[in-house]
């Protein structure tokens, strides 16, 4: 019998006959680019979380873009969050002209150690942005309360983390025991924001795509205005009253639109929608094998002399995004080779994240290093091995024997 060759990527999307199908519905009809799939999408995002609004951007990074804005976070503002991200989370307040101040992450988790933020706040602060590192939720409550103490906005970043669900404390006024405190990420009972990515790694996909979620009126109109290009048609929203009270009101031409601020074509097409609408429809089932794959990787490898696996706390469940190991001591200095030899036996690794601030870009700016060490002992530890909903038993057994056979040649 042939030897099966693999390649097996850290993630990947899943996309089957039936999201075609959506997609070559929305190409054969009229509106391609803004018809009725952009709200049907956001609705049924709402829906899904629990949150009020939704609104869907074209990138992940566009949405964070968004949120930030629609936060008024401004020239020489500041923001609190995690240097174990990817770049947009940071980059996004410096297109804002805001800084970044990264506040180092717990060692287990790898998020944002929530007893580090206070002591990072400063008269600039204005915002605290949590990532939900590898689907596994940040303890938003606890972050929650820190902000409202300072009187901070809490933007969550929670790209990775579609699906997942985080248990909040019982109210103290209730008579019965609350046994089912359970609510997905995105939600917004404890953020005023909620950014996902529909970037094919992730938890489902619009090839590019993200959204922001929220349960206020005011961030949820500014998302829309940011959204294209700072322009409305709805008539009630028009700044110039002349022409909407004033004597000449029954002449509003048809054509009028408004620009009231200045946004960016940041808009998700019908096409990307249909595929979003289709997709959300599989997402508890992605993160159902997500969880199982999780498992037999936690039963694989427990107790092993080689690396430390990723733990759920008893108050999250992961969406498991990433698998991500740490090397232990005796191994962390052999990170490189031990890479380069799991991808010359197909598993496609990789590693999450450089700390933001060591980034070229970031140390020019005067970044310096050293100032998050626990992020900078994790990147020198961590790697990421496949995981995503289409990984069959038998690729996912490929993998864990690979990884122990490269463990025991290094
Ligand atoms: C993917 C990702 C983003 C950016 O999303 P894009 O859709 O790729 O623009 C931002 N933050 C985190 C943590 C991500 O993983």
């Amino acid at each position: 019998m042939q030897k099966k060759e693999y390649y097996l990527p850290y993630g990947h999307q899943y996309i089957d006959e039936e999201d075609i199908k959506e997609v070559v519905k929305v190409l054969k009809g009229d509106w391609i680019t803004q018809g009725s799939k952009v709200a049907e999408f956001g609705k049924d995002l709402a829906d899904y979380t629990g949150a009020k609004y939704a609104v869907v951007f074209n990138s992940g990074t566009a949405a964070l873009h968004t949120a930030y804005f629609a936060a008024n976070i401004k020239e020489d503002d500041e923001i609190i969050t995690s240097p174990i991200t990817f770049l947009s989370t940071a980059n996004a307040a410096l297109f804002l002209r805001a800084y970044p101040v990264f506040v180092d992450i717990e060692k287990d988790t790898g998020n944002i150690n929530p007893d580090l933020i206070e002591k990072a706040i400063t008269k600039r602060t204005k915002a605290i942005i949590p990532v939900d590192y590898g689907g596994y939720p940040v303890d938003l409550e606890k972050i929650s309360k820190i902000a409202k103490k300072h009187n901070l906005l809490v933007i969550e970043d929670a790209c990775h983390a579609l699906g997942a669900e985080y248990r909040y404390s019982s109210q103290p006024s209730t008579h019965h025991l609350q046994l089912d405190n359970w609510v997905k990420v995105g939600n917004c009972r404890y953020s005023d924001m909620t950014i996902f990515s529909f970037h094919p790694v992730k938890s489902i996909t619009t090839g590019e795509g993200g959204a922001v979620l929220t349960n206020n009126k005011k961030f949820y109109e500014k998302l829309l205005l940011f959204r294209n290009h700072g322009v409305t048609q709805n008539p009630d929203k028009f700044l110039n009253k002349d022409l909407v009270s004033g004597p000449t009101s029954h002449l509003l031409p048809s054509w009028y639109y408004e620009m009231q601020l200045l946004g960016y074509n940041y808009r998700l097409t019908d096409i990307q929608c249909a595929l979003g609408i289709s997709q959300l429809k599989k997402l508890s089932k992605f993160i159902q094998r997500r969880r199982e794959i999780a498992q037999i990787y936690q039963d694989a490898f427990k107790n092993n002399d080689f690396f430390d696996l990723p733990q759920e706390k008893d108050y999250a469940k992961s969406s498991w995004h990433l698998y991500p190991i740490k090397l232990k001591d005796k191994y962390k200095n052999k990170k490189r080779e031990i890479f380069a030899k799991l991808r010359g036996k197909g598993l496609g690794v990789q590693v999450h994240y450089i700390p933001v601030y060591w980034q070229p870009y970031y140390q020019e700016l005067g970044y310096k290093k050293g100032i998050c060490p626990n992020a900078e002992d994790f990147y020198r530890r961590e790697i990421s091995i496949p995981l995503y909903p289409a990984m069959s038993d038998e690729e996912i057994e490929y993998v864990t024997r690979k990884i122990f056979e490269v463990f025991k040649e290094v």
